[in-house]
């Protein structure tokens, strides 16, 4: 068997053009630029990389991108600060924390003070909790949010399904599980501290893997015909690797996200998708 690759990006592209002409319409009405904004404390090159990615992601649908780059050495206090002027701003409409943030700078507690209003990424207990509860209005985790869409164009059957995610951060796995779990597949969230995680991974028939652990899951931990979701993405010298070894996973799946090109562009997408509703809503209140 030679898997169907689930290509996000032909699907991003499509998303693209339908979210620039929504955002057109809206701003023209409203006569309101919208406009993201990211808060970047430090000079991380995973954060700075992360800004590029939205930079792009906003230049696609028409949004300003209002970068705030603050000192490393910023207090907790100053941050808090900045971020509270952002939720206050009536010309912003989303806002991204890039991470990782320097390690004085506790992220939950910072979190804690992000607008849920303003939350395009769904990290602010309230809308991880509206998620949870399935209560809407919410914001969902733009990585996530962008899977579960991949894989209903793909025409992927939920209901009954026995699905496995193996990672449980509150950005990637922890949603992805609940996502599922909605969708009526009976779900095993696995971690580090699972044992025989290969024998988990074979019950699977659906498989998402957000674990950064570059090409750790291999064809021999795949039930033949499995939809396999590969979310990873670490950089080895030039090239990214997903979570999967490609060539033996593909060989034994039915569906899989390859890496590049599955899941990460959905993402992009996805935050772009969180930032209309954040807007619409916004707009419109004001
Ligand atoms: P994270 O916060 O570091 O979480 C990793 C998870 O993997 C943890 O739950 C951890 O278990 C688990 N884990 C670590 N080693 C393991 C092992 N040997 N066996 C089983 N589980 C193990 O990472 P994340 O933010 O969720 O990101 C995961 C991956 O997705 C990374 O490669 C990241 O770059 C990628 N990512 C991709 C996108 C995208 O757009 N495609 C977006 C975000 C992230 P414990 O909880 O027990 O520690």
């Amino acid at each position: 068997m030679t898997a169907q690759l689930l290509k996000g990006r032909q699907l991003a592209k499509q998303l693209q053009a339908e979210l620039s002409e929504s955002f057109a319409e809206l701003a023209t009405a409203a006569g309101v630029q919208p406009t993201l904004a990211a808060l970047q404390v430090g000079a991380d090159p995973a954060a700075a990389g992360y800004l590029r990615a939205i930079r792009r992601a906003c230049q696609g649908v028409g949004v300003a991108l209002r970068p705030v780059e603050l000192d490393e050495k910023s207090s907790p206090e100053e941050v808090q600060a900045a971020l509270t002027t952002l939720n206050d701003d009536k010309a912003v409409h989303g806002i991204m924390v890039l991470e990782p943030l320097p390690d004085h700078v506790d992220s939950s507690q910072l979190i804690d003070f992000l607008s849920p209003a303003k939350d395009v990424d769904g990290v602010h207990p309230l809308n991880a909790g509206r998620l949870a509860a399935q209560r809407q209005p919410h914001f969902v985790p733009a990585t996530p949010a962008g899977a579960i869409m991949l894989l209903e164009d793909a025409d992927v059957t939920f209901k009954g399904k026995k699905a496995v995610v193996i990672g449980r951060s509150d950005i990637v796995g922890k949603p992805m599980a609940l996502l599922l779990l909605h969708r009526h597949c009976t779900v095993t969230v696995a971690h580090s501290r699972t044992e025989d995680l290969p024998s988990v991974a074979r019950e699977a028939d659906i498989l998402c893997v957000a674990v950064g652990r570059p090409e750790m899951v291999t064809g021999d931990w795949i039930k033949p015909g499995a939809v396999v979701v590969d979310f990873g993405t670490t950089y080895v010298g030039n090239s990214v690797k997903g979570d999967c070894e490609p060539a033996s996973v593909e060989a034994a799946a039915g569906m899989f996200t390859p890496v590049p090109g599955g899941t990460g562009p959905m993402t992009n997408v996805m935050l772009m998708h969180n930032l209309l509703s954040a807007y619409r809503r916004l707009v419109s209140a004001s």
